[in-house]
């Protein structure tokens, strides 16, 4: 069974005429090997974030990506030999690898999860605590918003980046039906009421 951590808390913030954001940044032990799934914008809470766990980035095994958000994304520079996964590609510099299911040689299962981007993706581990699902941005909060974490609430909240609705109803849907816990792509972790 797996285990995993959130090492970086995911934020978004209004400020006047910007906004700051990075996700949450999960660490997962599985087996022997260690993934790290969204590595954000934020380098310094990032290696902030590995050094409470004894890492560096080179310890890193593999890096796992939700969707193509730059916030997401940008900290992927402190891999650059590392193998990089989307939801169906692994990218090993410029050579491209086509995978399905889970992420080879672990539990970790790829849920496809279109609709807040085309290529979005969740990650399904089994942990002792259950199901969780990192879903990335299928769920969001930023920091002014109350997050309301009941079913109706959840499926009928509104997202300013969305670029197919019915997708990310679709999605949502899944993850709901899939997952004890979810974490989001920014937000806080919540169970699922069932
Ligand atoms: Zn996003
Ligand atoms: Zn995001």
């Amino acid at each position: 069974m797996a285990h995993l951590k959130i090492i970086v808390n995911g934020y978004a913030k209004k400020r006047p005429g910007y906004e700051l954001a990075s996700p949450n940044t999960v660490l997962i032990f599985d087996g022997t090997q260690k993934i790290l799934v969204d590595p954000g914008a934020n380098k310094r809470l990032l290696l902030k974030g590995l050094k409470k766990e004894h890492l560096k980035p080179r310890d890193i095994d593999v890096v796992l990506l939700t969707h193509y958000h730059l916030d997401h994304i940008l900290n992927i520079r402190l891999f650059p030999e590392h193998d990089i996964y989307d939801g169906d590609t692994i990218n090993r510099a410029d050579k491209i690898i086509g995978y399905s299911g889970n992420i080879p040689r672990t539990n970790i299962k790829v849920i496809p999860t279109p609709g807040h981007a085309y290529e979005h993706c969740s990650f399904l581990v089994q942990t002792a605590q259950g199901k969780v699902v990192i879903a990335g941005d299928v769920f969001w909060w930023s920091e002014r918003e109350k997050q309301k974490t009941d079913r109706k609430s959840l499926l009928k909240k509104k997202d300013p980046y969305v670029k197919n609705k019915a997708d990310l109803l679709q999605s949502r849907k899944r993850l709901l039906a899939a997952a004890d816990h979810i974490i989001p792509g920014h937000g806080k972790m919540f169970k699922v009421e069932k």
